[in-house]
């Protein structure tokens, strides 16, 4: 498993994130799978680390990096260790995005420092009830009160929303002329009053990630906790949905690499008919087809990470490498299940987390139907 990025500082971070994720998160993960949480205070060890802030300028207390290669080979050696770190990557890879674009200073010195160091851990709350692939359709309103604005709705499905300690909630302040028109984005802290979570919500997979509902009842926000200007959310959300959806399609890239190598190994030492599961002819054909949709898996995903890096990497071609990575992703973890038997459908191993850790992303980060669209359209469609 490597990504393009081979310099000795890149493979000094992976040893760096293979020994911490193998030592520090793998021996209390079963634990946190059965809780259904990540322990709140991790996060301040992977910001001691200098994970959290990789990409959060070096005045702010950040690494300052300009490249995503750094936060793939932290998403691969997470999907190695067999481990999920809840909310972390949304954090990382689609909430500090959000901050370092569109911040104002004041802002940017009151949460950048913060988020990188893992005191505050951030959610990105824009699915509601009533309004998931259809963005447009938010019902949040933000009722603008000359110094403050107003917060009322309910939220659902938002990644580390238990434990978020701030929430980039998206909300409707205007109405315009095309209906995606007059949404905004707000800082909220998960301390105002008016802020409550639901339920832990019980899900099929990613056991360890915190994904609540999200309720806001008269909840006062400062005007100067407005991100960006009003009316413009839409926007800013387009503008980085490519390296969100990039991140889904590494860790789904990550999780099929780490399928097969799991399964190679579990083949070799299951004995059955007086040999092994490996001998038989069809399991060579079988992951040796895996092993070469992996490979251009790979190819897609480092040239996405190489476009990425340059700024070049559009919309429609990140929203390719996202349907392709996670439709691999589902195929090879089913495959590889299939030759562990019914061991593979037990919890106990790996592949059985795989597997339904799989089933969820060809569905967020927008749905890879909802992504066809886009690619439809880039093509004339
Ligand atoms: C585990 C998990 C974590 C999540 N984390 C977050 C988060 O942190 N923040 C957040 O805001 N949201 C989050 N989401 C929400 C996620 O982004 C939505 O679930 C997703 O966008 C789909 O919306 P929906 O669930 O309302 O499905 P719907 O929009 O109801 O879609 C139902 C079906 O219709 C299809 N469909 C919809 N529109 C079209 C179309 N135009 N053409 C063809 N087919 C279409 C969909 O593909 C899907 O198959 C998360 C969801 C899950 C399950």
């Amino acid at each position: 498993m490597h990504t393009t990025a081979r310099s000795k500082d890149h493979d000094a971070f992976r040893k760096m994130a293979r020994d911490f994720l193998t030592n520090e998160i793998a021996p209390s993960f079963p634990e946190w799978e059965a809780a259904g949480i990540v322990p709140r205070e991790i996060f301040h060890k992977i910001g001691d680390l200098g994970v959290l802030g990789l990409q959060v300028p070096e005045r702010y207390g950040g690494g300052g990096v300009d490249t995503f290669a750094y936060s793939a080979i932290w998403m691969e050696e997470t999907a190695r260790s067999h481990v999920h770190l809840g909310g972390l990557s949304v954090h990382m890879n689609v909430c500090i995005p959000y901050f370092v674009s569109y911040a104002t200073p004041t802002q940017a010195e009151q949460w950048l420092p913060r988020l990188a160091s893992g005191e505050a851990m951030a959610s990105i709350a824009m699915t509601e009830p009533s309004a998931g692939s259809d963005l447009a359709g938010i019902k949040t309103t933000a009722r603008d009160g000359g110094d403050h604005y107003v917060l009322n709705g309910a939220k659902t499905f938002i990644t580390g929303g238990i434990n978020a300690d701030v929430v980039l909630v998206v909300a409707r302040t205007s109405t315009g002329a095309r209906r995606q028109d007059g949404l905004s984005i707000f800082i909220v802290d998960a301390k105002s009053p008016g802020f409550s979570r639901g339920r832990n919500l019980d899900k099929l997979g990613l056991r360890t990630q915190d994904t609540a509902e999200l309720f806001f009842e008269d909840v006062v926000v400062p005007a100067d906790r407005l991100l960006g200007e009003p009316g413009r959310g839409f926007e800013y959300l387009t503008s980085n949905l490519p390296q969100e959806r990039l991140s889904i399609a590494i860790a789904s890239q990550a999780a099929a690499e780490t399928a097969l190598a799991t399964t190679t190994e579990y083949v070799k030492s299951r004995a059955v008919f007086g040999t092994t599961v490996a001998a038989f002819q069809n399991t060579k054909f079988e992951l040796a087809s895996c092993a070469v949709e992996i490979e251009a898996g790979r190819a897609l995903v480092d040239q996405a990470l190489a476009a990425l890096d340059a700024g070049v990497l559009s919309p429609a071609d990140a929203a390719k490498v996202k349907i392709y990575c996670t439709e691999l992703q589902g195929r090879v973890v089913d495959r590889c299940l299939q030759l562990h038997g019914g061991y593979g459908y037990m919890r106990e191993y790996p592949i059985a987390r795989l597997y339904a850790d799989a089933r969820v992303t060809r569905i967020f980060g927008g749905s890879n139907e909802v992504l066809r669209t886009i690619v439809a359209k880039s093509i004339g469609l």
